[in-house]
């Protein structure tokens, strides 16, 4: 239902932008956007912070996540939701997500360079699924830069595995093969079934923040959190809470045995230098 209410916004949303002759400001915002982030891809404005996510029996770090940022010369930091909706609109999501895996693996190698080798996580959209050579350039800037495959893990939301099953089941098998983990995002919000899970090779279920966010208040939110936990491990996958923000989720997620982390209770996410000195400190880590 989720994912048919958002591609029938899609398909309004695209009738409204090009056929309404009096727009919207909102229609208007997104054009200028538009144009606005096709010189942002060329000047360099974007750029990748990155959030911890924690080992709960290693107390450690496990990995960051990369989220986007775009850097805007006038309306300052913007986030994903404002501009990501924009690129896939208006065909530039594969300019931007190409710019997304090169940039994770110079990183990657960077931090390697120093010392610090860093499993990172990107995030893919629905519409990065259907390129055809998307599996072939993830590869490539892999080897391009010398970095190991296993250490970059894509993460795909719940709904977005879900509205194409054989592309999703292709693409999955074919990122598994050069040896790119797989997690599925925001889970629990999509209702996929137990036999759907096991066909996909994924190696995490990140658990969607709004399950975390009731975890204190709600005996329902405890009970489906506790029954993921559970899925996943009886699947052999390792489970992420996502938007951990208090030491009482925390202290539930441990106790339910959840594997990982992530959430403003450990850190926010920030740019590649400061996750360097974040993690020399190690200040939340102690307390897992
Ligand atoms: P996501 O992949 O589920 O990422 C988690 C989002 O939750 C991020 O928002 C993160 O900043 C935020 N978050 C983390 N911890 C907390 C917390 O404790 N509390 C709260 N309230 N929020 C928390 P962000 O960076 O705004 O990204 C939003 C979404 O945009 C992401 O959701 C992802 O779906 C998408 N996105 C981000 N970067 C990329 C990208 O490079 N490519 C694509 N295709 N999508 C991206
Ligand atoms: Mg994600
Ligand atoms: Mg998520
Ligand atoms: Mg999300």
């Amino acid at each position: 239902a989720d994912a048919a209410m958002r591609a029938a916004k899609r398909a309004g949303g695209r009738q409204y932008a090009f056929f309404e002759p009096h727009m919207s400001t909102n229609a208007h915002e997104q054009l200028s956007l538009q144009t606005e982030l096709r010189q942002a891809l060329e000047r360099g404005e974007l750029v990748l912070h990155y959030q911890p996510k924690i080992d709960c029996r290693r107390r450690e770090l496990a990995g960051v996540e990369a989220l986007v940022r775009w850097n805007h010369p006038v309306r300052g930091t913007l986030g994903p939701s404002t501009f990501i909706p924009v690129a896939e609109r208006f065909g530039l999501i594969g300019q931007l997500g190409q710019w997304v895996i090169e940039e994770a693996c110079r990183q990657m190698k960077d931090w390697a360079r120093v010392g610090m080798p860093m499993r990172v996580a990107i995030n893919l959209s629905a519409q990065q699924l259907h390129e055809a050579d998307l599996v072939e350039r993830i590869d490539a800037a892999l080897r391009r830069h010398g970095v190991a495959a296993s250490q970059l893990l894509c993460e795909i939301t719940e709904t977005v595995t879900m509205e194409d099953v054989n592309t999703t089941q292709e693409v999955f098998g074919r990122l598994a093969r050069i040896g790119v983990f797989i997690a599925i995002d925001d889970f629990g919000t999509g209702y996929s079934s137990l036999s759907y899970l096991r066909r996909l090779p994924a190696r995490q279920l990140k658990i969607d923040r709004s399950f975390i966010s009731d975890l204190e208040t709600s005996a329902d939110a405890r009970a489906v959190v506790d029954a993921v936990v559970r899925l996943a491990h009886a699947l052999g996958l390792r489970v992420v809470a996502e938007g951990v923000e208090t030491a009482g989720q925390r202290d539930i997620l441990v106790g339910m045995n959840c594997d990982e982390l992530q959430g403003y209770f450990f850190a926010r996410p920030m740019p590649a230098d400061q996750l360097v000195a974040w993690s020399r400190r190690r200040p939340s880590l102690a307390r897992v």
